[in-house]
């Protein structure tokens, strides 16, 4: 069960938005986001980072995530889940600054 500090967190990576579609520009649609989980070799999943995406990014597309796999996707969309994890980061900050 996640705690109620990680529940919130998540709620606010959700409400971010795809953090791909923000790069490319494209106009996010309604679709949730969902919450995709960096996993890195031997770190437990609770700590692994996590990424907002759109279920097309993250599962439903050929280039998605899950679908395409890692190599595949940084080839495509040209971020790595790491520029990710950082744009996510950097846009985590500004929402939490704007909250004051
Ligand atoms: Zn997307
Ligand atoms: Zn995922």
């Amino acid at each position: 069960m996640p705690t109620k500090a990680e529940k919130q967190l998540n709620d606010k990576l959700a409400r971010l938005g795809c953090i791909l579609c923000r790069q490319k520009d494209v106009e996010t649609t309604d679709t949730p986001t969902e919450l995709h989980h960096c996993k890195r070799f031997g770190m437990p999943r609770k700590l692994s980072p996590i990424i907002p995406l759109c279920a097309f990014h993250h599962r439903l597309g050929d280039t998605s995530i899950h679908l395409a796999g890692a190599k595949k996707f940084t080839s495509y969309w040209g971020y790595s889940q790491e520029d990710l994890i950082e744009k996510t980061r950097d846009l985590l900050d500004d929402s939490l600054q704007k909250e004051g």
